[in-house]
């Protein structure tokens, strides 16, 4: 069975039961979230009555908590080599770690940060570090590693420094990778013989690791070190090679997860670029219809 679904938001008003109203409404069987706003760190109480309604919400509409992931918000930064600056980074994903468990989501992602201009070698050490001391408590919550499209000094763009960085953690139970599509294709690696390329994940950090793809197009070329996002299928990617993807039998059990561009900024495409995906049939005018028929509600 297909595990798909979106980014949705986390409102402070409804929190869980609202994101999985929001994945229920565009046909989704997973989805993730950020537990705050992702460019900061204020994050509010969480609710236990609305946690149980939205687990009783999920069990009804039969989504497994366990592909449910939230993604850690992206002003995190354990490579930094600001010791103040570090250590808030892991007192923050620990009490995110903590929120994950409360909720029962068994899977975040987090960029492994940037070394901001010092040097690659020393913002692994420290990446290593944080993560081993993160992964050192008795939660279950694993931790995925993003592949990144490599814009300024991000850690993470080859799948090289990924493994460097997995070799460094002590509790590999914990640790695995979100393979990003419009990342990796903005960091250089081609997608079109996806076969290809799992074989050589395969060979630098071994498939079993992959347990999230974010799936999205990008607005760029392949190797550009950009890391714009385009809905599925009108980008350089293209769609037969994000279905390709999609329905790897390798990747059956794994969530796909949609960060793909709003409408004019507006409009949520993810309904119909889920339908899309499951039609296996690419439509040209997808964006257009949903821009008219937004625009008209
Ligand atoms: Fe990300
Ligand atoms: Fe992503
Ligand atoms: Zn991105």
């Amino acid at each position: 069975m297909l595990i798909i679904g979106s980014h949705v938001s986390f409102g402070k008003d409804k929190q869980l039961l609202g994101s999985v109203e929001e994945a229920l409404s565009y046909g989704s069987n997973t989805f993730m979230f950020y537990t705050g706003a992702p460019q900061n760190t204020v994050r509010y109480p969480l609710s236990d009555t609305l946690k149980k309604e939205a687990l009783e919400k999920m069990t009804e509409a039969g989504i497994d908590f366990h592909n449910v992931v939230v993604h850690a918000p992206y002003i995190i930064n354990l490579a930094n080599p600001d010791p103040s600056k570090y250590d808030f980074s892991v007192r923050f994903l620990e009490e995110e770690i903590k929120r994950c468990d409360f909720l029962g989501i068994s899977r975040m992602v987090l960029h492994s940060g940037s070394h901001v201009g010092v040097s690659l070698d020393i913002g692994i050490k420290s990446i290593i570090q944080g993560l081993n001391q993160l992964l050192s408590t008795d939660s279950k919550v694993m931790i995925l590693l993003e592949t990144m499209a490599g814009k300024g000094n991000e850690v993470g763009r080859t799948l090289e420094e990924v493994k460097q960085i997995i070799d460094g953690v002590q509790n590999k139970e914990r640790i695995g990778v979100c393979i990003d599509t419009c990342h990796l294709n903005d960091a250089g690696y081609d997608l079109s013989d996806f076969d290809a390329f799992l074989n050589l994940f395969d060979q630098i950090i071994g498939l079993s690791y992959i347990q999230c793809v974010h799936v999205n197009d990008s607005k760029n070329e392949r190797g550009s070190h950009k890391d714009r996002h385009e809905n599925i299928g009108f980008g350089t990617i293209g769609f037969d090679t994000l279905q390709s993807i999609i329905y790897h039998p390798a990747l059956e059990k794994v969530p796909k997860i949609l960060e793909t561009p709003y409408v004019d900024r507006l409009f949520p495409p993810y309904k119909e670029e889920i339908q899309m995906i499951r039609n296996r049939n690419f439509d040209p005018d997808l964006i257009e219809k949903i821009r008219i028929t937004k625009t008209d509600e």
